[in-house]
């Protein structure tokens, strides 16, 4: 019992030997009592029937008695043994919690009705993400009031009372002590050895359960705290371009004929006057005072930002029609025109803005933003005004569908490329896949990336059809890699809408079939704004896309909201952990920390931890120290045709790509995927 102690205060020792603490069990014992009761009394008849029939008979009764005695312990014992197992299994699967907070009720509760302890209490150290924290509670839940940062914790009235007696036993998890569990009797207890190996075994399980969840609760709070930083415009506080984005994905998604979401740009119009002659500091001041009155005077808005410099944008939802965003144009004109005071002078300022509408102006944000912007251009030439998109005053309103239509010549002349970017083992060194990385090859732009066209794409209706030429040209490309015994993977992102497709698990199946790939060397890549939706089509695709064997990988992990949420929804085989999120991890200890929760994350949910964006010798080490598994970036290779990427790993190419399968396993493979 070396590293259980035990504390005592008030009343002398009572012989406590015989108690039996396990209240759960309590009620079966008194059931068993009244059967031993009702047995003895059993006995106690036969003995005198024996003793009337024949007293020498007597004799044999003593080693009887003895024998049903022990047989009576022996068995009392074996259920004690098995309640306590049983109520520990219990225990320990309900510790499966991501938030510490619940790590710690739970526990809590566990532990005192298994000891039948007044309180329990679970003192955490300080971590490198995390302050030292106390948890108090009782069967009951947690105490709220207890529940603190240790330092800004009041002493537990409890603590300072008279009869108590504590019994502790440290937190020691997979990387060291973690902290110490304590559970009080408020009247003089001992437990027996069993009990203090139930208690040890327990905090063993907390600690590990809690380091997680600890590492977890950090990393959360990291990718809020980015996440914020990320979206928020430093100067005044308000959000950014990125929120707006945000925002307006989800309002458009709302939108309809009758419920119009409008953009209105504002540009100040003598700005620069004011950082020229009275200097930044001042122009810095009056562009928050600026922000703050653009907010709180439009309260209907779903978001207003900074968009740089001294233009901001709002964004409005329901409208009912497009011509209610004029009314609010004049509003936040007039609003502008008030003289704004500081430093003792009233600074009057004009503004312009330009309004644009979804549906009715844009079919997608980044063309109400550009249409947006137009209205502003248009505004600008007669100050103090405002103007509503006009399609035909907007030069270049004929860019976009001209894009989507040389997408769709793309597509039928066959002018994407697919580029690929190996993924190596971060253990052994040795190529594991790669990733597919889609190229268009422009008539007049030349090699253009992802960037450049994936965005159109995506609200243009093809993005169906393009998903399928990328993973033909993938699936067919490793189809034909034949690495000696490695068999390599090779991995294709998907676009949100094609979680949308349900047939999407079939056409996947088919792809695979002409070319005699197994499901498991391909691997999806969703992002997870993708997967966090709730609908059940994509509920429905996932699991036909798993049904097929085929693994998932969640792509550019720790960008989004809920990764934790969404995760345990969804069984993912792979995790990429982001490129902005492992970047800081080979200079901050905290974020060090986060991706090694990342990575403990995807272990304990059966997945490979992959990371992006390795750029250098240091980021590799580091990753691999983590317990990364797989890492990928230009370190290591950068995304190439599909010609160099086998020169580089010294892939043999089959001479003929196997049309029809032929190894044994690809039969079964290809059997168990037509059900055959
Ligand atoms: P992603 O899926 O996160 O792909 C990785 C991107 O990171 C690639 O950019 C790659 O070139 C880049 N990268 C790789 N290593 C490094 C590194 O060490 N440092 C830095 N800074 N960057 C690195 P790429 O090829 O421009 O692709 C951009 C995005 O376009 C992809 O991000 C993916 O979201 C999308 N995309 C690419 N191909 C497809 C496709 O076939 N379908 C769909 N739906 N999206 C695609
Ligand atoms: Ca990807
Ligand atoms: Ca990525």
């Amino acid at each position: 019992m070396s590293h259980l102690s035990a504390s005592a205060a008030g009343p002398p020792p009572a012989v406590l030997a015989e108690q039996l603490p396990f209240h759960d069990g309590l009620r079966r014992r008194r059931l068993l009592l009244l059967l031993i009761c009702v047995g003895n009394i059993a006995i106690s008849v036969a003995v005198m029937g024996l003793a009337l029939w024949s007293r020498s008979a007597l004799v044999v009764l003593p080693p009887l008695l003895a024998l049903v005695g022990i047989a009576y312990r022996g068995y009392l014992h074996a259920l004690e043994e098995r309640d306590v197992w049983q109520q520990l299994e219990k225990a320990a699967r309900e510790l499966n919690q991501l938030d510490a907070a619940e790590v710690a009720a739970v526990a809590i509760g566990r532990l005192t009705s298994m000891l039948g302890a007044d309180w329990a209490e679970i003192i955490l150290h300080r971590t490198a993400t995390s302050p030292a924290m106390t948890y108090s509670g009782t069967s009951q839940g947690l105490d709220e009031e207890l529940c603190r940062p240790t330092d800004a914790r009041p002493a537990r009235s409890a603590d300072a009372g008279s009869a108590q007696v504590f019994y502790s036993a440290p937190l020691d998890g997979p990387q060291g002590a973690v902290g110490t569990l304590r559970v009080g009797f408020r009247e003089f207890t001992v437990l027996k050895k069993r009990e203090l190996h139930v208690l040890r075994t327990f905090a063993y399980a907390v600690s590990r359960t809690m380091q997680n969840a600890r590492l977890y609760d950090a990393m959360c709070l990291h990718a809020a705290a980015k996440a914020h930083e990320a979206s928020h415009d430093v100067l005044t506080g308000l959000g950014n371009r990125a929120l707006l984005h945000d925002r307006a994905e989800i309002a458009l998604a709302a939108a309809g004929p009758r419920r119009q979401c409008a953009l209105l740009i504002v540009d100040l119009d003598h700005f620069k006057e004011i950082n020229d002659t009275l200097g930044h500091a001042a122009g810095d001041l009056f562009l928050q005072r600026v922000g703050q009155r653009i907010l709180s005077s439009m309260g209907e808005a779903v978001a207003v930002c900074r968009l740089g410099g001294d233009e901001f944008g709002i964004l409005i939802e329901g409208l009912p029609a497009a011509r209610h965003a004029d009314a609010v144009a004049v509003r936040l004109l007039d609003m502008l025109a008030q003289p704004v005071s500081f430093d003792g002078l009233h600074l009057s300022v004009e503004g312009s803005v330009g309004v644009a509408c979804y549906p009715d102006d844009a079919s997608c944000f980044e063309e109400l933003l550009q249409r947006a912007d137009v209205a502003l251009y248009q505004a600008k030439s007669s100050r103090g005004s405002f103007s509503h998109y006009r399609a035909d005053r907007d030069p270049s309103s004929l860019h976009r569908p001209a894009l989507v239509a040389e997408l769709r010549a793309a597509l039928a002349e066959d002018q994407l490329v697919v580029h690929f970017q190996p993924q190596f083992d971060l253990q052994s060194g040795a190529a594991r896949g790669a990733e597919a990385l889609v190229r268009w090859q422009h008539p007049r732009r030349g090699l253009l990336a992802p960037g450049e066209f994936v965005d159109v794409l995506e609200h243009s209706g093809l993005v169906g059809d393009f998903t399928m030429v990328v993973l033909e040209k993938a699936v067919a490309e490793c189809a034909s890699w034949s690495a000696g015994s490695v068999a390599l993977t090779v991995s294709v992102n998907l676009s949100a809408r094609n979680l949308l497709d349900s047939e999407l698990p079939d056409q996947v199946r088919r792809v695979l079939l002409r070319h005699g790939l197994p499901a498991a060397r391909l691997i999806l890549e969703i992002t997870e704004t993708t997967m966090m939706s709730e609908l059940d089509v994509v509920e429905e695709v996932l699991s036909g896309l798993r049904a097929l064997g085929v693994q998932l990988s969640v792509d550019d992990f720790g960008t989004g909201y809920s990764s934790l949420a969404f995760l345990q929804r969804v069984s993912v085989n792979e995790v990429k952990i982001d490129r902005s999120f492992v970047a800081g991890a080979a200079t901050r200890e905290s974020d060090r920390a986060l991706v090694r929760a990342t990575v403990q994350l995807a272990h304990s949910l059966g997945a490979r931890a992959v990371g992006e964006g390795v750029e250098d010798e240091r980021l590799l080490v580091t990753l691999r120290e983590l317990g990364c598994d797989l890492a990928q970036g230009y370190h290591l290779g950068v995304p190439m045709p599909a010609e160099d990427l086998r020169k580089a790993l010294g892939l043999q190419v089959r001479r003929h790509p196997v049309p029809v399968p032929r190894t044994a396993e690809s039969v079964r493979h290809l059997r168990a995927v037509v059900g055959a």
